[in-house]
């Protein structure tokens, strides 16, 4: 299957009523063992993103990716409007003059991935978004690998991304502004890692619907 920009709009249509919905739990999260602005940054993004769906449907996925990564850094604030800049940005430049397919899907986010992980200096296991975000990846690249079909890729995304959040409750804080409680921050979820994962679910049911359709 390849997926069109054209469904750019959707995305962001769905990745926004999925944060609004969340918002106050997120937020709860967020004050217990960060600042509490986390979703406010990411509705600020998303706000943005919302202006630009049709400009952005229009573009290869390199270009708009690229466009979506600069609008989220400029607009977000916060570590995670950095991050997420920084996700986007090298996913578009895995994606040049590529069409978005399970395969260039998983190679480009191992690449935001990575991106992520060297501009944060964290990894698995630091109760952050990366917590979510690198187990999605490792299996987006096995069922490329495997060549999964697409119902049992959609099927296990969402299932990986909550296995991911639900990981970070039990974790110290390692990055981050909550990583100055530490140990204290035992028994919460990451905000950022709760966000991704709505994020990740939200995409995964438009794709759903867009091919049972
Ligand atoms: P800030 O921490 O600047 O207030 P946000 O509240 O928007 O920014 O985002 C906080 C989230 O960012 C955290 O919940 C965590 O998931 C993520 N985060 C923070 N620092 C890092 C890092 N170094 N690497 C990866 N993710 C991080
Ligand atoms: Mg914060």
């Amino acid at each position: 299957m390849t997926v069109s920009p054209a469904l750019i709009p959707d995305f962001i249509q769905a990745v926004t009523a999925a944060i609004d919905a969340n918002a106050e739990e997120v937020t709860l999260l967020d004050q217990a063992i960060g600042d509490g602005d986390h979703v406010t940054n990411l509705q600020r993004g998303l706000t943005t993103l919302g202006g630009l769906a049709p400009e952005l449907s229009a573009m290869d996925w390199s270009a708009a990716l690229q466009k979506i990564g600069m609008s989220l850094m400029s607009s977000m604030g916060g570590a995670s409007g950095a991050l997420f800049g920084t996700l986007f940005l090298a996913m578009s430049k895995a994606m040049r003059n590529q069409a978005m397919e399970l395969a260039t899907l998983a190679e480009a986010l191992t690449q935001g991935v990575e991106a992520v992980k060297l501009r944060g200096k964290a990894d698995l296991g630091d109760k952050t978004l990366l917590d979510v975000l690198i187990p999605v990846a490792a299996t987006l690249k096995q069922a490329a690998t495997e060549s999964w079909p697409l119902p049992q890729v959609l099927e296990n995304i969402p299932r990986v991304a909550a296995a991911g959040v639900e990981a970070t409750r039990d974790l110290p804080a390692g990055k981050g502004r909550a990583s100055f409680l530490g140990e204290r921050a035992r028994g919460h979820l990451d905000a950022g890692a709760k966000t991704s994962q709505l994020i990740i679910q939200a995409i995964t049911r438009v794709l759903e619907d867009a091919t049972t359709a």
